[in-house]
C-alpha cells in the first residue's frame, strides 16, 4: 500500500456563482498550481460558471489570510516551494510587513535581501551581529572583558530602533532589515 502525505500548501477552491446563489461548490486542490484549476474541474461538468475564489486554505505557514483569488495562492505557495524549511517559518512574516503585491515574481529574492535570520532575542542578535561586523581587532579587543558581561539587550536598542526589525514568534525572534 502506498501512503501518499501530502506537505505542500492547499487550497479549497469554490465556484463564486454557485456560492452567491446559496451552494458550496468546490474542492480542496494543491496551492502551487490553484491559477491551472478549471470552473469545469470544481463543477466535474462542463458548467456556464466562470469565476473561481480561494475560501480555505492549509499550509501556508502564515503567509496566506482570508480568501484571494487561486492565481494569488499559486503565487505564494510557489514562492513557498523555493525557500527552505527555516526560511518559511519567517517568510509569511516578511510578506505581512513588507511584500509589494505587485512585485511577486521577486518575492524570494527580496525576502532572502530582507532576511537576517532567526535568534533567541534581540541582544543575542546584537551580538552576533557585533562579531560579524566590527574589525577583528575591535572585537579581540572586547573579547578581553568578560564578553557575556557586556549588556547586549541594551545594545540591541539601538540597533532594532535603527534599521533593524525584530518580529517574535514562538522561541524567539526573525530579524529583518527592511529596505
Ligand atoms: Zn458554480
Amino acid at each position: 500500500m502506498t501512503v501518499i502525505t501530502h506537505i505542500g500548501p492547499r487550497v479549497w477552491i469554490g465556484c463564486l456563482a454557485c456560492y452567491n446563489a446559496g451552494r458550496l461548490v468546490g474542492k480542496w486542490c494543491d496551492g502551487d498550481t490553484a491559477d491551472d484549476v478549471t470552473p469545469e474541474d470544481i463543477h466535474g461538468r462542463s458548467t456556464a460558471h466562470e469565476e473561481l475564489w480561494v475560501m480555505d486554505h492549509d499550509g501556508f505557514i502564515g503567509a496566506l489570510e482570508g480568501e484571494c483569488s487561486p492565481c494569488e495562492a499559486a503565487e505564494i505557495a510557489r514562492a513557498l516551494s523555493g525557500l527552505t524549511g527555516d526560511e518559511s517559518g519567517a517568510f509569511g512574516a516578511w510578506l505581512k510587513l513588507y511584500a509589494q503585491r505587485d512585485e511577486r515574481a521577486e518575492w524570494v529574492e527580496k525576502f532572502r535581501e530582507d532576511y537576517r535570520g532567526f535568534y533567541d532575542s534581540e541582544a543575542d542578535f546584537a551580538r552576533e551581529w557585533f562579531v560579524e561586523t566590527s574589525p577583528e581587532e575591535e572585537v579581540a579587543r572586547l573579547k578581553r572583558w568578560p564578553f557575556y558581561d557586556i549588556d547586549w539587550e541594551r545594545a540591541s536598542l539601538e540597533l532594532f530602533t535603527d534599521g533593524f526589525h525584530a518580529e517574535d514568534v514562538p522561541g524567539g525572534i526573525h530579524v529583518f532589515w527592511p529596505n
